[in-house]
């Protein structure tokens, strides 16, 4: 059975792009009758908050887009253990480093110019921790001094088909420039480790969600992969951006008008009405389609999801 995901982060109220993705992975998941579930990246302490929590569950309900009641959400600053374990995993395997660079170090180390890259910004940057010692390891945590711990990407090109996007082929240190961050100096774990975890351990086998992760699918096939686990298929879609240029998310999209709570409170749309609205804006469906029950958007989606190369869809 098809099981797809939503795994959105409670930084804000949910706008536009926010719906699209949630729009799209549960059409890419019930167009295949597949299962939907819903995950809280709340690892962000520092932006997170519980009422994003309530309220993106609301709009999620609002849109008619049920997850499966059947099976927990995951709420990823519950699970410290399980991201032990995994961490673990990959330390037994020599995969991962601890590394001491200080954010200045850091920085200088992306900006050090790279023989003969001219401006070439992707090249990956190798990180001097690596090639710590263990005596020297010890020595600084001996002096107090505290470590993250990073992935050391091997030098491989990985390739997948995105079921929107095709064929995808990148080196994993190209596409990532230096090795992702697994857990963070202050205990914190990050993104990349994350998500690989649950995306296994919730048996997610779509994983539908914007094309700036399409880089990190690279790293997180590896990483899931290097755990034991089947990798997911990815579907990536098109980032929704203003008029402007600048992605929703970056712009007035979390208290804006282009928020679902915008949408219901404001403009009193009925749902149907804002799923036409979203799949009009990316190319699913035409203008003049105002309204859409979540079976004919079924239809329309599994006839023509959208053209990924059309770029950006603009609002
Ligand atoms: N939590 C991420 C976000 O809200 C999405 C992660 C993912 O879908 O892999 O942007």
């Amino acid at each position: 059975m098809v099981v797809g995901r939503y795994a959105p982060s409670p930084t804000g109220f949910m706008h536009y792009g926010n719906a699209a993705a949630a729009l799209a992975s549960w059409l890419d998941v019930r167009a295949r009758g597949g299962k939907w579930l819903l995950r809280i990246e709340d690892l962000d302490t520092e932006r997170c908050r519980p009422e994003y929590i309530e309220a993106l569950k609301r709009d999620i309900h609002w849109m008619g887009l049920e997850w499966d009641h059947s099976e927990p959400i995951f709420v990823q600053s519950e699970r410290h253990k399980v991201y032990e374990e995994a961490l673990a995993t990959l330390e037994r395997q020599g995969l991962t480093y601890h590394c001491f660079c200080t954010r200045a170090q850091l920085s200088a180390i992306a900006s050090a110019p790279q023989e003969g890259d001219g401006n070439d910004t992707t090249k990956y940057r190798a990180n001097p921790c690596e090639l710590l010692s263990c005596s020297q390891i010890f020595k600084n945590q001996q002096e107090g001094r505290r470590s993250s711990v990073r992935l050391k990407l091997p030098d491989i090109v990985d390739d997948f088909e995105d079921i929107h996007f095709g064929w995808q082929s990148a080196s994993l240190r190209e596409a990532m420039g230096t090795d992702p961050i697994l857990r963070r100096s202050d205990g914190m774990w990050a993104y990349q480790l994350a998500v690989s975890v649950d995306d296994a351990l919730q048996g997610v086998n779509l994983v539908t969600r914007g094309v700036d992760l399409m880089p990190s699918a690279h790293v997180q096939r590896y990483i899931i992969n290097s755990l034991g686990y089947e990798v997911p298929r990815y579907a990536h879609i098109p980032l929704l951006m203003g008029l402007d240029g600048m992605r929703l998310a970056k712009r007035n999209g979390g208290n804006g008008k282009y928020t679902i709570m915008y949408a219901r409170e404001e403009e009193r749309l009925e749902p149907m009405q804002f799923i036409a609205r979203i799949l009009s804006i990316m190319g699913v469906i035409t203008p003049e389609i105002d309204s859409l029950s979540l079976d004919e958007a079924i239809d329309f989606w599994s006839r023509h999801p959208f053209d990924a190369n059309r770029g950006v869809s603009v609002i």
